[in-house]
């Protein structure tokens, strides 16, 4: 899930107004309802979730699947309870469950794999934090009692990776602060700048890798506003940048086209193409042939057209929404990688001005950054097209000179006198400075 981009589009359709966005979300099928209300909890906080969830139909609330088989079909609202029957067992699980997140990442650093061995090492380096939740063992008659029914009580918000432990008070109280309010079968998202983990009974190794390598994309990529990797565009804003950083996340968050686990299938086989149908703004069904490149990019956009209503009704509505989604054949980003050493360099970068001149220690610390740089990094940001953006963002911080030598640095060569910000060597003076003849 990427940083609120449904639930912001959910909130301006219909406002802070638990009843609207409630009678939104009634509308949708299932997958999609679990997402919005996971980015909801990032947009409009866990009380308003709470309200929220108290008005959806009890049926659509949520009890979901995903848990594995045990424990029968996980009955209507009531009692979905699960396995965990007792206080000390749910809270002798959620030790457990921080363990297996902590040996994930363990392992993760050493991984030959490029993309979960840098997303844990995004972990591991607190370039974001990690809380890792679990339910409580009365999960839903905690949430009911805490005024959102039909949500699941987990825990402990207060326990921040690499800290573990963690309870409950007994008695469910409105205000318990390590307790956390969200829709049965919500498994991970990135807000603010936190990676949420929700480990239940049965989520393996496998999964918990997949959820910190899609969710640690949705964070490297910098496509919030006011980042390098943010698209700013006429219309649909939100929906570009959205839709590109989910694009991203699930293009790397199965280890990646050919890996054990690809889901998506591969960018080298042809697209087939379908067609989008969606409500427009009078209330037609639309259908939009789509005009892709290739079958990882149409299976990724396929799932995303399942999973956010908004991705279907944005395709339908706007040509130029229309025409970036074709066009958006591969991952193109600031850090697809998701790299350390990359968002160090981005860091490092964005403080120069090319018409200001850089001070000593900017300039080493970009070199420094540069010469950190592994050959996972190297290659990523040897690929102009595919790193563009990384690119975009050296040429707005950057004189062209300046860049030539960023990328030579990057290619291993000499930097040489890498000047940062204004590169010339005597600043001469603007042609109606100084008024006297000038000489030669
Ligand atoms: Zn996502």
């Amino acid at each position: 899930m990427a940083e609120g981009g449904g639930a912001r589009h959910l909130l301006a359709e219909h406002g802070h107004d638990p009843e609207a966005v409630a009678g939104g979300l009634a509308a949708m099928d299932e997958a999609q309802r679990e997402r919005i209300l996971a980015e909801l909890h990032g947009a409009a906080g866990n009380q308003f979730v709470g309200q929220v969830v108290a008005l959806l139909p009890v049926a659509q609330a949520g009890t979901t699947k995903k848990h594995g088989g045990k424990g029968g079909k996980g009955g209507k609202g009531g009692k979905a309870s699960g396995p965990l029957g007792s206080k000390s067992a749910a809270v002798a699980f959620h030790a457990e469950a921080q363990a297996k997140v902590a040996k994930v990442i363990r392992k993760g650093l050493l991984s030959k794999q490029a993309q979960l061995r840098n997303s844990c090492e995004w972990i591991e380096k607190g370039l974001c934090e990690l809380v890792v939740l679990t339910p409580t063992h009365d999960a839903s008659e905690r949430a009911a009692a805490m005024e959102a029914p039909g949500a699941e009580a987990v825990f402990d918000l207060s326990k921040l990776y690499p800290d573990s432990g963690g309870s409950y008070p007994e008695v469910a109280a409105a205000g318990d602060a390590g307790v956390g309010l969200y829709p049965p079968g919500f498994e991970g998202w990135m807000m603010g700048g936190r990676l949420t983990i929700i480990v239940r009974p049965g989520m393996d190794a496998e999964r918990i890798e997949g959820i910190i390598m899609h969710e640690v994309q949705h964070q490297a990529d910098q496509h919030e506003q006011g980042g390098p990797g943010h698209a700013v565009v006429d219309a649909y804003q939100d929906e570009t940048n959205s839709y590109r950083s989910e694009f991203r996340a699930y293009w790397i968050g199965d280890g990646g086209p050919g890996q054990k686990h690809d889901v998506f299938g591969s960018p080298d086989e042809p697209a087939t193409n379908f067609t989008i149908s969606a409500l427009d703004e009078k209330g037609e069904v639309v259908d939009r042939p789509t005009n892709l490149a290739n079958q990882r990019q149409q299976r990724i956009l396929a799932h995303l057209v399942a999973s956010y209503p908004w991705v279907a009704t944005t395709y339908v509505a706007d040509a130029a929404f229309r025409e970036m989604v074709d066009g958006f054949s591969l991952p193109v980003g600031v850090n697809v990688v998701s790299s350390v050493r990359i968002q160090a360099l981005t860091d490092a970068i964005g403080v120069l001005q090319p018409d200001v001149t850089s001070t000593a220690r900017e300039r080493s610390a970009v070199v420094d950054r540069t010469r950190e740089l592994d050959d996972v990094d190297r290659e990523f940001l040897r690929d102009r097209a595919q790193a563009r953006p990384f690119w975009d963002h050296a040429r707005a911080h950057l004189p062209h000179e300046e860049c030539v030598k960023l990328q030579r640095g990057i290619d291993r060569e000499t930097m040489g006198d890498f000047r940062g910000g204004r590169p010339a060597r005597d600043p001469a003076p603007a042609p109606d400075e100084g008024g006297g003849p000038r000489s030669a």
